[in-house]
């Protein structure tokens, strides 16, 4: 008999008014691993409702009692680890090895805005003598939270822990391809003490929940994380009521590098900056751009090194996951199409990997095209597989050009020892993050979100923290 899993609600696990429910699959292997209850806008409804509820409770709270909650919700999470990684890697397909260390990047995030809570501070601000101006930061009251597939558990923390550390509280919505870890965090959390009502979880479709969820008149801000149509329907629902929304959306980064790089470190970081996660990471590095000098020895080193990496979810790190679901599967395979008949090069992968262990899975091997002009959809468009194309480059003001010539802004990197020159490419690429002689170097206290079509605010840091609360303004005259 397959587990049905339940919302969590007000506290208490929560069965769909609907009565219906919607299987979840394992991409390793295809077999089914739960059955998830199918919320709707009823749904929604009454989690919206206990969070507005919970709301001026939890919004009083001194910020160190608020900050110890979160604390604990961290520790619940560093405690649960083992499970919570399993869970995430059966749900998603991310390898055995990896998923641990992305659990405790989740706990961090409690464990940073716990301690952070008490340091939303206003100012006080100079003005004629005889008056006195100040500023705080107050809540928004219930905060909307959508999330993808591709690391469950991190795009739920990342969001929840900055806005109850501010005073908000949740309604969360993860995404219908991964459901478990998002259910697990509200039980937990409760457990650890989270008031009833504080964060409160709705599983469902993304057509469903999502538009229900935004346009619910008690919501006062979302925050989403997921492709960059989505972003743009839920844009223009917020604009109807005039409700800021925080939007993490896609990517095509650049990772330049140049002819005095360490190759020995660039390389495994390289193919490290597009695998990763089997590619299904917004800021993976896939335009990997390379000056012409070093260009045929630097393809040759990195297609030994995809070459050599371990495809399966129980092998050793670094290695590659299946791909966490059929829908994304098939998208992957549709761009590698695509390239071929635009006339892209395939330097290695490309196809389905099988073998032992692997037949059932969606596992794609490692990719490289070469050959790639700017207008191919293959170096234009987010593919979200393990697939990277090569570019070569001959002056810096030419890897500037190509790096900035794409509609997205949320990652790059940059490969060099010259110190000038990589202060001088950092300041003119059009991109949120700026990693140098590194990648996927992700530390919860710096800020991470995109220029352009990659998103609006900023996630991670004191920025976060501040974005998911409003400022108000006393001005006082002192008669
Ligand atoms: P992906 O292609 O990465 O799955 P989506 O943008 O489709 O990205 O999904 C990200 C999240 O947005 C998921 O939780 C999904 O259910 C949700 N979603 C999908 N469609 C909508 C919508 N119209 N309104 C709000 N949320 C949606």
């Amino acid at each position: 008999m397959t587990e049905q899993l339940l919302m969590f609600v007000n506290g208490k696990n929560h069965l769909p008014t609907s009565g219906e429910f919607f299987d979840t699959h394992d991409p390793s292997n295809g077999a089914v691993l739960a059955s998830v209850a199918k919320g709707n806008g009823k749904d929604v409804a009454l989690a919206v409702m206990a969070a507005e509820q919970a709301s001026e409770a939890w919004a009083s709270l001194s910020p160190i009692e608020r900050g110890r909650i979160l604390h604990r919700v961290g520790q619940v999470i560093v405690d649960n680890r083992d499970r919570l990684a399993y869970m995430e890697s059966q749900d998603m397909g991310m390898p055995f090895k990896a998923s641990p260390g992305v659990i405790d990047s989740s706990a961090e995030y409690f464990e940073y805005y716990g301690g952070l809570a008490p340091s939303l501070l206003g100012d006080t601000i100079p003005g004629e003598q005889g008056k006195f101006i100040y500023t705080s930061h107050e809540p928004y009251g219930v905060v909307g939270v959508i999330t993808p597939w591709n690391a469950p558990l991190n795009q739920a923390a990342r969001a929840v822990a900055p806005a109850l550390a501010a005073g908000n509280t949740v309604v969360l919505k993860p995404s219908e391809y991964s459901n478990l870890t998002a259910l697990e965090l509200a039980r937990l959390a409760s457990e650890a003490g989270l008031p009833d009502g504080v964060l409160n979880v709705v599983t469902g479709f993304g057509d469903e929940v999502g538009p229900a969820l935004v346009s619910h008149p008690d919501v006062a801000k979302i925050a989403f994380t997921g492709s960059v149509r989505t972003g743009q329907i839920i844009g223009e629902l917020a604009a109807r009521k005039v409700m800021p929304v925080t939007l993490e959306l896609g990517g095509k980064s650049p990772n330049i590098v140049f002819e005095d790089a360490k190759l020995e470190a660039a390389v495994p970081m390289v193919l490290f900056g597009f695998i990763a996660n089997s590619g299904q990471i917004c800021s993976s590095g896939t335009r990997v751009l390379v000056q012409r000098s070093i260009y045929d020895k630097f393809s040759q080193m990195l297609a030994a090194a995809a070459q050599q990496i371990s495809i399966g979810i129980d092998k050793d790190f670094p290695t590659l996951g299946p791909i966490a679901n059929q829908m994304q599967y098939d998208k992957v395979m549709a761009h590698f199409d695509t390239a071929r008949k635009e006339g892209a090069t395939l330097l290695i992968g490309g196809e389905r990997a099988t073998g032992e262990g692997l037949d059932e899975g969606l596992y794609i091997k490692p990719t490289i095209f070469t050959d790639v002009t700017m207008d191919m959809h293959i170096v234009r468009e987010e593919i979200f597989g393990p697939a990277g194309v090569l570019i070569p480059f001959d002056t810096e003001e030419e890897a500037i050009r190509i790096a900035n010539d794409t509609e997205y802004g949320l990652c790059s990197g940059i490969w060099s020892q010259n110190v000038s020159r990589v202060h001088r490419v950092a300041a003119k690429i059009k991109a949120g993050t700026v990693y140098v002689n590194t990648y996927h170097d992700m530390y919860v206290g710096a800020p991470m979100g995109g220029y352009k079509k990659s998103g609006i605010g900023r996630e991670k840091g004191i920025q976060a923290l501040k974005q998911y609360s409003q400022t108000k303004t006393v001005t006082m005259n002192l008669i």
